[in-house]
């Protein structure tokens, strides 16, 4: 299984030039593959990256600047000209109409990988550590999440983002046979499972009654309206332009690493609380309830969530599946019987058997169920819904999350992320 990890890297001053020269070697790099793929003739080493590799002892002679970078990562940069150019041609078989791959500018190349070898991760301890890159030196990085002890680093990518900040990413992989085994499916019940609505007012709701908040961002947006605002003021181009356009770049980055964060510790929090999460489908679910421009937004962070779930799933020895999401909320969890409630609606009330709850705990009650069948669990028909239902429901703040890295009030549990 292969996923990776990604970390704010804070090199020197000194170093930082160090890996922008190298950035510059690569690029170069890079647009001489271009040229040479460009203009080969059959007889040459080129062609394919595993051939073109060949060729690097040649560049080395002729142009001794390729001798200063690390030559793992220099065939690394050879491939990726390669993989561009597969990724190419895929879109032009998808229909996509497609010119040739282009010549980069330094704008356009910020960041080098190191493959397999000349780089290693030293001194973790805490949210410290450095990671060591071959003929670059030592970077200290924010290490605020741990790269499990069974997972191996195939590869690491330093990258400049265009607000100037640094960041490193880890390309993990974890063997499938050094996975924990998920628990038999027998041993599922209603205590060691949940199932989770994905909230409008809240952002999730869980079938035993706790109901997580979304972060509030009211500030960020507000100071990234302002900031556009003095950006379509400056005149295009200039270097007030450009220096405002890295200020609305920051805001924007800070607040996709915010949600981010957020998102790692909540389903952290789930896969290490529960051994069965049980979520909508979100196909549907978009579709049913969000007005249209509403939703991609809101799609897109939910589809994240779930990834996120799914991975972590795998990590943690965790069932994550997804239910059909239609008509979970009109549902009756008790009953079964469908009543439309339109969205202002917050309450549950059934007309049929006169259950009574919050609209969104009904619905995830209905997510569990279903969950259940899915995995060809019975629902034990003798267990009237109330028993199931906490009485002691309660709301956690984002800020919570955020500050102990899980919506648990129990700080036992409570993970450190
Ligand atoms: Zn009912």
């Amino acid at each position: 299984m292969e996923y990776s990890h990604r970390y704010h890297a804070y090199p020197t001053q000194e170093l930082a030039e160090t890996v922008e020269y190298h950035i510059d070697v690569h690029r170069q790099a890079y647009n001489f593959t271009r040229y040479e793929y460009t203009n080969h003739n059959d007889a040459d080493d080129v062609g394919s990256a595993y051939k073109h590799h060949d060729r690097l002892t040649d560049w080395k002679d002729e142009f001794p600047v390729f001798t200063k970078v690390h030559s793992k990562a220099l065939q690394r940069t050879v491939t990726r000209f390669y993989q561009n150019l597969s990724n190419l041609s895929q879109k032009k078989q998808n229909g996509h109409k497609v010119g040739m791959l282009k010549w980069k500018s330094p704008r356009e190349f910020q960041s080098i990988t190191y493959s397999q070898s000349g780089f290693e991760l030293k001194n973790t301890s805490g949210r410290r550590a450095t990671l060591w890159l071959s003929k670059i030196g030592e970077i200290p990085i924010r290490y605020h999440r741990e790269i499990p002890a069974e997972a191996s680093i195939k590869e690491v990518t330093i990258k400049k983002e265009t607000t100037g900040e640094w960041f490193v990413s880890f390309g993990l992989e974890t063997d499938e046979a050094d996975l924990p085994e998920k628990p038999d499916v027998d041993a599922l019940n209603m205590n060691n499972s949940v199932g989770i609505d994905l909230g409008i007012l809240n952002y999730i709701h869980t079938s035993d009654g706790n109901s997580v908040d979304w972060l509030d961002l009211g500030d960020e947006y507000e100071q990234l309206r302002r900031e556009q605002r003095n950006l379509s003021r400056k005149e295009h181009g200039s270097n007030n332009y450009e220096k405002q356009r890295l200020t609305v770049a920051k805001i924007k980055r800070h607040i996709r690493r915010k949600v981010l964060d957020y998102q790692h510790k909540l389903t952290t929090w789930l896969v290490r609380e529960y051994d069965a999460v049980f979520v909508e489908d979100l196909d549907v679910k978009g579709m049913l309830e969000q007005s249209h421009n509403a939703r991609s937004k809101q799609d897109a962070a939910w589809r994240r969530f779930i990834t996120l779930l799914e991975y972590k799933a795998e990590l943690y020895g965790t069932y994550v599946v997804q239910v059909e999401a239609r008509g979970t909320t009109k549902e009756c969890a008790s009953c079964g019987v469908e009543t439309a409630k339109p969205i202002w609606v917050r309450e549950h009330s059934c007309p049929s058997c006169g259950f009574e709850c919050d609209r969104d705990a009904n619905a995830a009650m209905n997510v569990l169920q279903r969950g259940f069948a899915e995995l060809g669990l019975g629902w034990p028909e003798n267990t009237p819904v109330e028993t199931v239902l906490p009485t002691d429901s309660h709301s956690v703040s984002a800020k919570r999350v955020i500050e102990t890295g899980s919506p648990s009030l129990n700080e036992a549990t409570a993970v450190a992320e």
